[in-house]
């Protein structure tokens, strides 16, 4: 399959940031074959025999890179409203994720990447904490294999807490296995990573297993840390010493490790984080939806760590949008450090696109707009948005600032079009909807 979009607004997000304001790309079998001014790749384009097709002006940036959800979470929006992480996990999302079934997960699942789809998302990374039920996994990487998203599936697990959740590490490790030799392909289109709960889940045991593990496969690990002061005071209590020594005696630092929050970081958290080469997800809806605080973005890109974007679950969100998140984050910085240079809309750009997908090891393959990375991107046209509309200042700014779901007009992924014209192309919008209304219901039964 060959396809060209000529006269696009192409936002590289390379590593000169270049822009072609007349450009065009051209991409076959899923990879980006071309990309400059258009008339210089519509001539490429006709030599190869490809469809063409007139981007109209379009901005066209690369696909956004959410580093942090729960997709079955879609299923709870506005449960545990105005709750702190403490109070809100036990209440709302503990008895639900006990209470999940497939047919809850096929639902969430596929309203969050279709939200996802919606804003401008082409890779989504899942963070699936409650296992009480075998093949939670497949059913959820069955539902992103067809809607056609590239997902980094985090298979969660914890060993200490309600009992329809715990799990051992052979258990744990052999479904990880099992889902590996399922879905993951050369395409990169899934990749199956660990996912260990927050450290008041995890036994000091489990935690050099899950080391133990992701050394010998290579299997990277995503983890909440210092969410909020619980890490600390938990590992006080347990252990006598401060979380991140803890952390280091049992294996968990490491280039691997993504990191997700890291609010409560001192200076010594910090250092270790360096010293390591820890990467880092960004959270700031969730941070400020359970009020507990913000992550010390600048503090951490100034000792030359990796922070990624995410949106966290609709749990503790509402949604998955990455428009917002990209506002609040950036917003959130500008706050904190009452300096409105804290994130610019061309740092938090790079973050939602190219720092996100290196923070998932996919940084060659996504994340750009550059020949030979797959085509991951999304066509943006602000005549369908009266929030997005005018462009008066960079088409960063405008993405960032202005942001709209309306605006997200066509979005691309490994070459696929999963959405064309605002319309899903891989399922239907309307049944969506409906199953995750049926779904949500049923869940909210099963817990009352
Ligand atoms: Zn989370």
């Amino acid at each position: 399959m060959k396809k060209a979009y000529l006269h696009v607004h192409i936002v590289t997000v390379d590593d000169q940031d270049r822009v072609w304001p007349d450009g065009g790309i051209l991409y076959e079998n899923g990879t980006i074959t071309a990309v400059g001014e258009s008339a210089h790749v519509e001539q490429i384009a006709r030599e190869r025999g490809a469809e063409i097709l007139d981007g109209g002006g379009k901005y066209l940036f690369p696909g956004l890179v959410n580093t942090h959800t729960h997709l079955y979470q879609e299923l709870t929006k506005g449960l545990g409203s105005d709750l702190s992480l403490e109070e809100w996990f036990p209440k709302a999302m503990a008895p639900v994720g006990a209470a999940l079934r497939e047919e809850h997960m096929e639902a969430g699942v596929a309203l969050g990447l279709l939200e996802a789809i919606h804003s401008g998302v082409t890779t989504v990374a899942d963070y699936m904490q409650h296992q009480p039920v075998p093949g939670l996994g497949r059913v959820e990487l069955d539902v992103a294999k067809q809607m056609g998203v590239r997902m980094v599936y985090g298979r969660g697990y914890r060993d200490i807490g309600r009992a329809e959740v715990v799990e051992d590490a052979a258990h744990i490790f052999a479904d990880v296995e099992d889902l590996k030799a399922r879905y993951v392909q050369p395409d990169g289109m899934i990749t199956v990573w660990l996912a260990p709960a927050a450290s008041w889940g995890l036994s000091d045991h489990l935690m050099r297993e899950t080391r133990r593990y992701a050394d010998a496969t290579e299997t990277p690990i995503m983890m909440h840390l210092f969410e909020t002061g619980s890490d600390e005071a938990g590992s006080q209590q347990r252990f006598g010493k401060p979380a991140i020594e803890w952390f280091e005696e049992a294996g968990l630092l490491g280039p691997d490790l993504l990191a997700v929050h890291s609010v409560a970081l001192g200076s010594a958290e910090m250092e270790k984080y360096q010293q390591y080469r820890v990467m880092v997800s960004y959270n700031p809806v969730s941070n400020m939806y359970l009020a507990s605080g913000s992550a010390p973005v600048r503090e951490l890109k100034e000792r030359g760590l990796a922070v990624a974007l995410g949106t966290d679950g609709a749990g503790s969100n509402n949604n998955n949008n990455m428009l917002e998140a990209m506002k609040s984050g950036a917003l959130l910085q500008k706050v904190v450090h009452r300096d409105p240079q804290a994130m610019t809309a061309g740092e938090m750009l790079r973050m939602a696109t190219i720092e996100g997908a290196r923070a998932l090891g996919l940084g060659d393959r996504i994340g750009s707009i550059e020949v030979g990375k797959a085509a991951d991107f999304f066509l943006y046209d602000p005549m369908h948005s009266p929030i997005a509309c005018p462009v008066c200042g960079t088409p960063e700014a405008a993405l960032v600032y202005s942001g709209d779901h309306r605006a997200i007009d066509t979005v691309v992924i490994q070459g696929q079009t999963v959405l064309e014209c605002g319309i899903l192309t891989k399922g239907d919008e309307d049944a969506i909807l409906v199953q995750a209304r049926r779904m949500a219901d049923d869940l909210l039964c099963r817990i009352r």
